[in-house]
């Protein structure tokens, strides 16, 4: 089959190497991979790494921001939540613009805590409020696993049965894409029984990235909340969170935020809940009104600070938070617009390679349509899957698997060359 997309490829680009490298020379964002550090292979040669979308490469300047952090615990103790160079008490409040301007939100909707499925748990907790009929919490089918318990076990905590109301949209009978006329007709159907639309914006196994803005309008159409786990989705794709009403969304910050293992999470709730603050919720210090947040012994009354910011729970974990600092400031430096084109560019150019050299038993099941996707493409293998993608991590290239058939390859804008596509398409087409 050819689309419009493969044919504009097929024109822009050529398979040799000395493409890549023209394509590389020629590129504004170029020299931003300088400023990570990339793991080496044997010959000192750095890795050909695509799996971005798993855990993202360290930037350099992450290394100084936690040595600061740890200059100042030695040097300062108790006094650094005031005196370090970039005061502990309100840690957190560096991330508020930054953060915000990463997934279209305004100030004050994001807030960057705990991990990720800590903050969904928070969100469900004020954003899953069942009554009487209205039960039902939809999910894609073959949603990432943890998120999956998350759902579950909310529901078991509130009494309710997962086997009546977990209810998961699944592809049609031979397809892998998720298609929105049956996400939004699954919608209706479940009418007053859905109180919550929980989705992976950009699905971990699939690449494909869905319309956030149309199914937030198809729940509140039908009166249910709607949130999103945003984890492949942010610092990979542009979105809109407040302009598109979504209620609340959660992501990590590892994968294409770059900022280490087991990082500051994030987290988003619409202003128009922010503001409301009888929102139910857990409630901890942090989220409390700074300005009666250490009267602890005169008023015991919870009053969450206005926003997101009244969704925390403890003072932030400094070592955890510190990367972020380099990461988001890098993000801030070059911009969701020239990420994604580049992003566009890059995944087209694999996308194209892979066409040209995969042996036919290869197949992408990530959307073709550059709008439906952010840079992963996952790739079916028919024929021995796992014995070819062992071949990779010896050939150099660093990516992923998962079980049973596909190998999952994260071209990342930020550090990742057309140079690095060509190698992983050539090793590829090889094995
Ligand atoms: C990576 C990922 C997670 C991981 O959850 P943690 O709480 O960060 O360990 C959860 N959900 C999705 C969709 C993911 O992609």
């Amino acid at each position: 089959m050819t689309n419009p997309v493969e044919e504009h490829n097929s024109e822009v680009y050529q398979p040799e190497r000395s493409f890549a490298e023209q394509l590389d020379a020629n590129d504004p964002l170029a020299s931003l991979r300088g400023r990570f550090e990339c793991p080496s292979r044997s010959d000192g040669t750095p890795l050909t790494y695509l799996c971005g979308n798993s855990l993202g490469l360290m930037p350099s300047a992450a290394r100084e921001v936690v040595n600061q952090e740890l200059a100042d615990w030695s040097a300062l103790a108790v006094e650094g939540h005031f005196e370090a160079e970039r005061p502990w008490y309100a840690y957190h409040e560096q991330f508020r613009e930054s953060g915000a301007r990463l997934v279209g939100a305004r100030p004050g909707e994001v807030v960057m805590m705990n991990s990720l499925t800590v903050n969904l748990h928070l969100l469900m907790v004020s954003f899953y409020q069942p009554k009487d009929r209205r039960t039902k919490i939809l999910i894609e089918d073959g949603a990432f696993p943890s998120d999956t318990y998350a759902v579950q076990s909310h529901l078991r905590a509130r009494g309710i049965d997962p086997e009546q109301n977990l209810v998961r949209c699944a592809p049609r009978t031979g397809e892998d894409l998720l298609r929105i006329e049956d996400i939004e007709r699954t919608i209706e159907e479940l009418g007053d029984e859905l109180a919550l639309v929980m989705f992976g914006g950009v699905n971990f196994r699939t690449g494909q990235l869905l319309d956030m803005e149309r199914i937030t309008r198809s729940a509140h159409a039908n009166g249910s909340m709607c949130g999103f786990d945003l984890a492949h989705a942010a610092g990979n794709v542009r979105m809109n969170l407040h302009d598109w009403n979504v209620d609340f969304a959660c992501w990590c910050s590892y994968k294409y935020l770059n900022s280490g293992p087991g990082a500051l999470a994030g987290a988003f709730v619409h202003e128009r809940h922010g503001r409301e603050l009888s929102t139910p919720r857990f409630a901890g210090w942090w989220g409390n009104d700074p300005e009666t947040r250490f009267k602890m012994q005169e008023i015991d009354e919870f009053t969450p600070r206005v926003g997101a910011d009244g969704w925390q729970l403890s003072n932030p974990p400094i070592l955890a938070a510190a990367p972020l600092v380099s990461s988001l400031q890098l993000f801030d430096e070059v911009g969701m617009e020239a990420l994604v084109e580049k992003s566009r560019k890059l995944t087209g150019y694999l996308e194209y390679l892979l066409d040209e050299m995969l042996t036919k038993d290869c197949t992408i099941i990530t959307p073709r349509d550059p709008a439906q996707r952010g840079c992963q493409l996952s790739v079916r293998v028919h024929d021995r899957p796992r014995e070819r993608f062992d071949r990779l991590r010896p050939a150099g290239i660093t990516c992923d698997f998962r079980h049973p058939d596909v190998i999952r390859l994260a071209p990342v804008p930020l550090y990742n060359t057309f140079t690095d596509a060509h190698e992983t398409a050539c090793v590829l087409g090889k094995t």
